[in-house]
């Protein structure tokens, strides 16, 4: 056998067992959940975008979804709730050569962390943020939250949400974001083809994965378990990659409505570092 050929895994074992922390499995996610496509995704997206091990960084929040920093054998920090993209932050200006993804819940980015999306998108911090958008804070009994579609039940809403969501792609794109995408977890394959694309390229990067939470957001709005909430995506999905920015405002989600999918964003800024190093060269420049 050569230096370079494939070993063959055994059947027990998962393909990508050796990214995984096997260890510490089965997960803590419920049945029927989508947080797992998510972060097989994301693995697959390293993998095949051909990023060093030792150069990937996962920094979860609080929630279901950051359990990902147990699973994923990659280095990873389990931060405070809504605190992904700072601690994000600091290990990309620490160490501009590591590849950063920020992963988190819609509950922890846009409530408690929404602060912190829209100052690093407007600064254009090169990062990857991940938002597992489930419509609810799953791992706390259901509340709803800044992404709950209006009319939703939760256990904080039970005559129905009487708040407007965020439209995620919409404030992303408003606030400065290079790059925009949804997806559900439906979609693993663009799921899959987007993170191989995305993981490599600069500035602040947003991708949102609607996934199903069938024992909180799914029972209670009785759209049911995991796989019928699937089957909800797959009857109200409409694909359309490249909405102009004009359009962006229409991507809402609303209860029982199309839901729009694709790449919405793809344009390029400069990032906060190349600006930094720009006019501080200038400045010191202009001194000598
Ligand atoms: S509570 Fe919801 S989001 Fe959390 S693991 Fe269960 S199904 Fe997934």
């Amino acid at each position: 056998m050569t230096a370079n050929a494939e070993v063959a895994l055994p059947p027990e074992l998962h393909p990508y067992d050796h990214l995984l922390r096997s260890a510490d499995l089965p997960t803590i996610w419920c049945p029927g959940c989508g947080i797992g496509t998510a972060v097989g995704a994301l693995i697959y997206g390293f993998e095949q975008a051909g990023v060093p091990k030792e150069k990937r960084v996962i920094v979860g929040g609080i929630g279901c979804s950051s359990r990902i920093v147990f699973y994923a054998k990659t280095d990873a920090y389990h931060t405070t709730h809504g605190r992904t993209i700072p601690f994000a932050t600091g290990l990309k200006l620490c160490n501009p050569s590591l590849n950063v993804v920020a992963f988190a819940g819609d509950g922890d980015l846009f409530a408690i962390g929404g602060n912190h999306f829209i100052h690093a998108a407007r600064r254009n911090m090169d990062i990857l943020v991940v938002c597992i958008n489930n419509f609810n804070y799953g791992m706390t009994g259901g509340q709803g939250g800044p992404t709950t579609p209006a009319g939703a039940l939760s256990t904080t809403t039970p005559y129905g949400n009487p708040e407007f969501p965020f439209n995620l792609p919409n404030l992303a794109w408003a606030t400065g974001a290079t790059y925009v995408a949804r997806w559900t977890t439906l979609d693993v394959r663009r799921l899959r083809n987007t993170f191989a694309d995305v993981v490599n390229r600069h500035g602040f990067r947003f991708v949102e994965i609607l996934t199903p939470c069938p024992v909180s957001f799914g029972k209670t709005n009785k759209i049911g378990s995991g796989v019928e909430e699937m089957e909800y995506y797959q009857a109200l999905e409409v694909l359309k990659s490249r909405v102009e920015s004009t359009e962006i405002t229409k991507t809402d989600i609303e209860l029982g409505k199309p839901i729009v999918v694709g790449t919405f964003v793809d344009r390029e800024r400069e990032t906060f570092r190349e600006r930094y190093v720009r006019v501080v060269a200038k400045a010191r420049g202009s001194k000598s």
